[in-house]
């Protein structure tokens, strides 16, 4: 699935079909002229160089040459930095405040999630304020350190996600101080969250911090959106947002957006918009190829 995402930066644009070209001088002109008109080879020709200078103009962000074989080779060609598709909204757009000024690139699915299980490089990743995405470094400690504790989690970057959520737990003992006092803090939350009945884990509703589990679930959605489609997503105070988490559902047959992180996050999704925005989605997110969301919404 990834490998399909990445067609995005190859997709071949250059082929400019000249009798459609043709076609659409000839009606502008005559809607123009109120005449039947003739497009002549040569003007095609130049009017075929402005409209390759647009296009090429309109794809700078991620194109910087055509290839022989008539595909483009992008400006990124070793990472995932979004938006895949060309927007209306400033290069430096932050995804996250829909704000310009983006300091950084920043990982959508943030990097505690996988643990280090895949390289640094992979994953989507777009434009952010750092100081945005590091207000979500907390909230993503947490659900992930929730998350690993699931029944149903499990895989390579979910036990390697177990280990840290153990260290930042200080479970081993070897923090001291101010350290060992947070460490402390996460595990008896952590421990408050839990009741254990017959064997099985059950999570208490009444202790679980249901807003920073909805501001990941959020976050992670937001920038999926943006980076495959470039539209972005209403607030959860403009439109009412259904998550449901932990959710028992199907995968979607037919989605529009798709997105693999080696084992530990999956996502497909639906989504349709206009004008930059997105007026109807519905996500369906797997974590630990066991831990599944669901984020459905229309405007
Ligand atoms: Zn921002």
């Amino acid at each position: 699935m990834g490998s399909d995402m990445m067609k995005g930066h190859n997709r071949p644009t250059g082929g400019l079909d000249l009798d459609a070209l043709r076609a659409l001088a000839e009606s502008r002109l005559k809607a123009l002229t109120g005449q039947k008109a003739q497009v002549e080879p040569e003007d095609l020709r130049a009017l075929a160089e402005r409209e390759l200078r647009a296009l090429i103009e309109h794809r700078r962000r991620l194109v910087v040459e055509q290839l022989a074989d008539g595909t483009w080779r992008s400006r990124f060609p070793e990472t995932w930095v979004g938006p895949m598709v060309p927007t209306s909204y400033p290069e430096d757009l932050c995804y996250i405040c829909e704000q310009p000024g983006a300091d950084s690139v920043e990982h959508v699915v943030a990097r505690c999630f996988n643990a280090g299980t895949v390289s640094n490089k992979e994953g989507p990743q777009l434009p952010a304020h750092k100081r945005c995405n590091g207000c979500y470094s907390g909230p993503e400690e947490y659900v992930r350190n929730s998350m690993v504790g699931f029944d149903d989690a499990h895989g390579r970057a979910c036990d390697a996600a177990r280990e840290d959520a153990l260290s930042a737990m200080n479970v081993a003992g070897d923090k001291t101080g101010e350290d060992a006092r947070h460490a402390k803090a996460k595990r008896e939350r952590q421990l408050r969250e839990v009741k254990r009945e017959g064997g099985l884990r059950k999570w208490d509703h009444e202790q679980v911090d249901h807003d920073r589990w909805n501001a990941v679930l959020f976050k992670i959605v937001r920038g999926l959106a943006y980076w495959s489609t470039g539209l972005l997503l209403p607030w959860p105070a403009e439109t009412e947002w259904e998550i449901h988490m932990p959710w028992q559902g199907v995968p979607l047959q037919a989605p529009t957006i798709s997105s693999l992180i080696g084992d530990a996050f999956e996502a497909q999704a639906v989504l349709t918009g206009s004008g930059g925005r997105a007026v109807e989605g519905d996500f369906r997110l797997t974590f630990y190829q066991g831990v599944r969301a669901r984020l459905y919404f229309r405007r």
